[in-house]
């Protein structure tokens, strides 16, 4: 028998919806993949740079648990640089990936029975995370809203169980970059109500005008000292793969996620922290800025396209590189009845249909939403949308 905790989360759902698209491309099919949550792109050559020259220094040893003091240090300069405000080596834990970062959040903060209010729809690792510490999720829907969360939806979703608040802007999977006011709202909120704030910024990078990100400690510096922010290189460099994260907060959350990371995954990988070192002391802006226009064309080049759906409004599309296509007018008509409405019927329909590979908002636990990813190439990206939009429409 297996741990009961086992039977309490699935494999994530968008790592589903890879593994669907990849076994109708090994069956032959020419599909369309627009369900990464990553860039497609080239390594950054200043990543590629210090990966070798560490390699070349024979670096093969453990760091400290919390990365090289030096990585620290310069992610410490970045967060200051970003958000105005001092920060020092010791509030940095550098991180196997944004994930392991909220991973030893949520284990740092909930104790068993806890409550995380957690915007809906979510990026799907968050009630995941909270559920393995022991915590309980509570979804406060959004879609009525721009997909930003209501004050008063919040407020009201709070009890005597309550430990925090998951903030993700610019938001995966909606794109929604929440305003500023919002973020002053939920900081005096989390004050007042002596809550913890677990801020994820891994999509800060990626910022369509006129919407600007604000880091929520820059809106409300005093409630820094209940604040953990979590970021990596992942998105911003395109660089997945090489999993170097962060988190930054007060000191005594890092200590702790000192030791618990002491027992866990210990450093990461020393090749990646160098290589990310070297491109922070590089201080070359060139790739990431590249990278910045390339997601900008694609976006535009995937609205347009988009501007031609009929029953689905066009995605906001604020940040990040997703559009979230709301289902709900598409669902109400009958003719899509008797082969599914729900966003997973969708999602298979337009894989069969269309051969283009989606992620259903089932797995952000939204039933009448579809991701797209507009991180890969322009070319692909022209032929699925359009091959999605005529898809969509016949289904009027
Ligand atoms: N946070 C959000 C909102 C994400 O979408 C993702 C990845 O998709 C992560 C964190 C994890 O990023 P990383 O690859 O750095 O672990």
């Amino acid at each position: 028998m297996l741990a009961h905790r086992t039977a309490l989360f699935k494999a994530s759902g968008t790592a589903a919806a890879r593994t669907a698209a990849t076994a109708a491309i090994a069956d032959g099919r020419q599909i369309i993949d627009l369900t990464a949550g990553e860039i497609w792109s080239e390594l950054p050559p200043t990543v590629r740079e210090g990966a070798i020259a560490a390699i070349n220094r024979n670096l093969n040893r453990y760091t400290d648990t919390l990365g090289l003091m030096e990585l620290r240090h310069a992610i410490a300069c970045k967060l200051s640089a970003e958000t105005a405000q001092p920060w020092s080596a010791e509030e940095i834990a550098v991180t196997s990936g944004a994930k392991q970062a909220l991973f030893n959040a949520a284990m740092a903060l909930v104790n068993p029975g806890d409550e995380v209010l957690v915007p809906a729809p979510y990026w799907t690792t968050f009630p995941a995370q909270i559920i393995i510490a022991g915590g309980t999720p509570v979804f406060i829907q959004t879609r009525h809203n721009g997909y930003v969360p209501r004050l008063t939806d919040l407020t009201a979703a709070i009890t005597s169980k309550t430990k925090a608040i998951v903030v993700n802007t610019p938001n995966n999977p909606t794109g929604a970059i929440y305003p500023r006011d919002t973020l002053a709202d939920i900081s005096q909120l989390a004050i007042d109500r002596e809550l913890w704030i677990i801020f994820d910024e891994c999509y800060g990078a990626f910022t369509h005008a006129p919407h600007t990100h604000h880091p929520i400690v820059s809106v409300a510096p005093q409630a820094r000292a209940r604040t953990l922010i979590v970021n990596s290189f992942s998105k911003a460099l395109a660089l997945t793969g090489w999993r170097i994260g962060y988190l930054a907060g007060p000191k005594a959350a890092i200590s702790a996620v000192k030791a618990l990371q002491s027992h866990t995954t210990s450093n990461p990988n020393v090749i990646a922290q160098h290589a990310v070192l070297h491109h922070l002391q590089s201080g070359d802006t060139a790739f990431q800025l590249q990278l910045q226009r390339d997601v900008a064309n694609a976006r535009a080049l995937g609205l347009s396209i988009l501007s031609a759906l009929t029953l689905v409004p066009q995605p906001a599309a604020q940040g990040g590189f997703y559009f979230y296509l709301d289902l709900t007018k598409l669902q109400r008509r009958t003719k899509l009845i008797g082969r599914g409405v729900n966003a997973d019927d969708v999602v298979n329909g337009l894989l069969m249909d269309a051969g283009v590979a989606t992620v259903s908002g089932t797995a952000f636990g939204d039933p009448a939403g579809v991701r797209l990813s507009y991180g890969i190439d322009l070319e692909s990206l022209d032929k699925g949308l359009r091959r999605l939009t005529a898809t969509l429409n016949m289904w009027n």
